[in-house]
């Protein structure tokens, strides 16, 4: 990196798309109007090399894009619009200038996608490690946020789409290497889970619209760990039925054991996990049809003690939250 204001230069977006847009990047602070009736959605998420993201398995296109699409799907399971994104990157000298405007290429994919603006960011050097930090913000009408807290006794428990297909994915990428071709159609869906990752705003869109209570997460974690989080919020018991995990792909490349293995604990998905009323599950089942998102129900809510259970057949067991804990040595 030669010259710091040219990076940034470079990087700053030649045109926006936010009517509500006042100062983006240029002066100490962006600044942007609200609209009234919306409540403002903010979060924040950190990729570092090597413990969220490695050269090997993905490009410098692909782990800007991916970034950026971990925290539409945190977005997306508050039930927001994307509106904003601000970047802080720190860069070790390993890596050179233009493999980092590629990651703000792969960010500018899904930017242009959900018409949201970069408007500001940090640059820093660091030792060794390239890190990303991604804030993003969005709106929900007032009162339609979706919160984890919402489930009750009696609800269906719903996924979006295919889970396990990142882990799988991952398997086959670190397998075969990043250049590698994968002939098997359900391969190449596994490979693009985990290198371009979608996030399901459309889905968590209709289920704020649709003013019904949902209680909603993204699996970042794994189902068995997402699950555990809404139970908990929730205080709630929830039970899945293994064989309702949607990994159809997934049983064309492995077993059925592992696909669920990769399902329950391997994440990364970003699909959406909810739970809510039987009835209003139908209304919304028929929008999401019509919207051509898939949607499973994989279990119900019951009351008693919190925490998820697993039936398998006629057993059934504690299915703890084993996803990936950055603070978890024993793994
Ligand atoms: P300041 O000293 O006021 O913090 P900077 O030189 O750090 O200013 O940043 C100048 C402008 O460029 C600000 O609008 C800031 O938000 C933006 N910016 C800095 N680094 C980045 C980056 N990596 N990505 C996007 N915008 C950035
Ligand atoms: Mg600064």
């Amino acid at each position: 990196m030669k010259d710091e204001f040219a990076f940034i230069d470079s990087v700053t977006p030649s045109r926006t798309y936010q009517a509500g847009l006042v100062q983006g990047i240029g002066d100490d602070a962006a600044l942007f109007k609200t609209t009234t009736g919306f409540e403002q959605v903010i979060c924040v998420d950190t990729m570092v090399e090597g413990v969220h993201f490695r050269k090997d398995t993905l490009t410098p296109y692909q782990i800007g894009r991916k970034s950026l699409a971990i925290n539409m799907s945190d977005l997306a399971a508050m039930g927001a619009i994307p509106r904003y994104y601000l970047v802080s990157i720190g860069i070790p000298s390993h890596w050179d200038e233009h493999a980092v405007q590629e990651i703000y290429c792969g960010m500018g994919e899904l930017a242009e996608r959900y018409q949201i603006d970069l408007i500001g960011g940090d640059t820093v050097s660091t030792n060794d490690s390239l890190v990303i930090t991604i804030t993003v913000t969005g709106e929900v009408e007032k009162g339609r946020h979706l919160l984890r807290s919402q489930a009750k006794p009696g609800d269906v428990v719903f996924i979006t789409g295919e889970v396990g297909l990142s882990a799988a994915g991952f398997e086959l990428i670190s397998q075969k290497g990043i250049g590698a071709e994968f002939s098997a159609n359900e391969e190449k869906l596994a490979v693009k889970a985990h290198q371009e990752p979608d996030a399901q705003v459309e889905a968590g869109r209709l289920l704020a619209q649709s003013g019904f209570r949902v209680a909603l997460n993204d699996v970042s974690d794994g189902v068995a760990s997402e699950a555990n989080e809404i139970a908990t919020a929730s205080r709630v018991k929830i039970e899945l039925d293994v064989q309702k995990l949607p990994v159809d792909s997934l049983t064309k490349i492995n077993t059925l054991e592992q696909a669920h293995q990769w399902a329950l604990f391997g994440g990364e998905d970003f699909q959406l996990l909810g739970a809510m009323d039987k009835q209003d599950f139908q209304l919304i089942a028929t929008q999401f049809k019509q919207a051509l998102i898939p949607l499973t129900v994989i279990g119900e809510v019951h009351e008693g003690e919190t925490g998820v259970w697993l039936k398998e057949g006629k057993s059934i067991v504690e299915l703890e939250r084993k996803g990936y804990n950055h603070f978890d040595k024993d793994k």
